[in-house]
């Protein structure tokens, strides 16, 4: 589908955006380019490829053709320039904000994050002198407030992991453009079926695609995608874009690719040097899965209204935090940036605090225990044992994730059979 389709509507798109049929054999679902390389036409067609005058294939550590489907597909969904497949959501936020840091800069980031995202920004990505400020998102303002000189990029989940969490995206897209620094967005729980951030002044999108794009829980990836609207050669902040790159004869991304040099900077430099590149079959079952996208979130979102609800009422519990209810100080964001429905993950108190969170957890029976969101199946985890363990008790509660906190994410199972399994498992707490 060429860019000129791209006025077909989002299921539209979620089908055939970047896919066409195989021009060789006529094979109508993308095929798994199984290859590590591909043959030069001759020595001129290599060198124009190595000096990236010429689009084409030369090691799938780079570029790949399925990879570039999804890639071609997501920058589609989310309404954006180009996009980067790589290995995983966590590779994405690595690549993402490789083009953009230098040792001594920061990022200032929500507070309310994916517990590994806190992990990997506070400590991992410190040993590359990247230096995260954490702040809390519910005041817009608390961002203003963290960025300084050395800031190069601002970063949240509109809709948060471990959930019930929406962030008012739009003030603080234009804080970070009044600093000069793009707004990059995790948009893993929502998907771009419920929430675009780019039209609220996201710049760089981010998804762990092992969640609700691929939806079957079989494949790890991640995605990197550039609205292509961002200046990233103001107040020269990002040299890696602006000026000239020695290990491409000091060719200039900016000046030579203009609103794709973030993209193309992302696989020939970020792939091509740290490696974490997305298997085709991992891009192949991710495709599959997007197919699927629209009708899979809607069911996502009615089954999760209707558990949040019974939960609400259930005796066990002392609160739930979906901003698909009416008792969620996020439900008013919720209708302005997720006017679908606020996503299937989301969390719970129980009564009785740590002890009770791990006998829910022990006590299910259909939902599945386990480190993940975004299946067709419902799962379950305690945070506070799990996910959330590397973290201090105050960085726990601050990222939503204290003692007593249960996080579900509703599947796509009957609502019913996932009530009683939850009920039964609820009434072990209180005996
Ligand atoms: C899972 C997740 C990640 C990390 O993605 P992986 O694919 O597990 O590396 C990042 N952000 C959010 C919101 C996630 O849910």
């Amino acid at each position: 589908m060429t860019e000129k389709n791209f006025s077909y509507g989002f299921e539209t798109r979620s089908i055939h955006a970047g896919a066409a049929p195989d021009p060789s054999t006529g094979a109508r679902s993308t095929p798994i380019y199984q290859t590590t390389a591909y043959v030069f036409d001759d020595v001129d067609h290599a060198a124009s490829l190595f000096n990236l005058q010429t689009f084409g294939y030369i090691y799938s550590r780079l570029t790949n053709p399925t990879v570039a489907v999804l890639e071609e597909r997501v920058a589609s969904l989310e309404g954006g320039r180009g996009a980067t497949g790589c290995a995983s959501g966590h590779a994405a936020q690595l690549l993402a904000l490789f083009p953009l840091m230098q040792p001594g800069d920061e990022i200032v980031a929500s507070k309310k994050l994916y517990g590994g995202s806190i992990t990997q920004f506070s400590r991992t990505f410190k040993k590359f002198g990247w230096n995260a400020h954490f702040v809390d998102p519910d005041d817009p303002e608390n961002f203003r407030k963290a960025i300084t000189p050395k800031t190069k990029a601002v970063f949240l989940e509109v809709l948060a992991n471990p959930g019930g969490v929406i962030v008012d995206v739009e003030p603080v897209a234009k804080m970070a453009h009044d600093a000069g620094v793009p707004l990059v967005v995790d948009n893993t729980l929502a998907s771009p079926y419920l929430c675009r951030p780019i039209e609220w002044g996201g710049d760089i999108i981010i998804h762990s695609t092992t969640k609700f794009l691929s939806g079957h829980g079989n494949a790890m990836g991640g995605v990197v995608v550039d609205s292509g609207t961002f200046d990233f050669t103001k107040k020269g902040k990002f040299p890696s874009l602006s000026e000239p790159e020695p290990a491409y004869h000091g060719l200039t991304f900016t000046e030579t690719f203009g609103d794709l040099a973030y993209t193309i900077h992302g696989h020939a430099m970020g792939l091509r040097d740290l490696g974490p590149t997305m298997a085709p079959l991992n891009a192949f079952l991710t495709i599959t899965g997007i197919e699927t996208l629209g009708l899979r979130m809607d069911r996502h979102v009615q089954n999760a209204q209707k558990v949040a609800e019974f939960l609400e009422g259930h005796p066990a519990v002392s609160w739930v935090s979906y901003a698909g209810l009416k008792s969620s100080k996020y439900h008013s964001l919720a209708k302005k940036y997720l006017p679908k429905g606020p996503g299937s993950v989301f969390t719970f108190g129980v009564k009785g605090g740590y002890a009770a969170g791990v006998k829910v957890v022990e006590s299910v029976e259909l939902l599945s225990h386990l480190a993940n969101i975004g299946d067709t199946r419902s799962l379950i985890i305690h945070p506070a044992s799990t996910t959330h363990r590397q973290l201090s008790p105050e960085q726990q509660t601050a990222a939503g994730a204290g003692p007593d906190v249960v996080r579900l994410s509703i599947g796509l199972e009957n609502a019913e059979d996932i009530m009683r399994d939850l009920d039964v498992a609820l009434g072990k707490t209180v005996k």
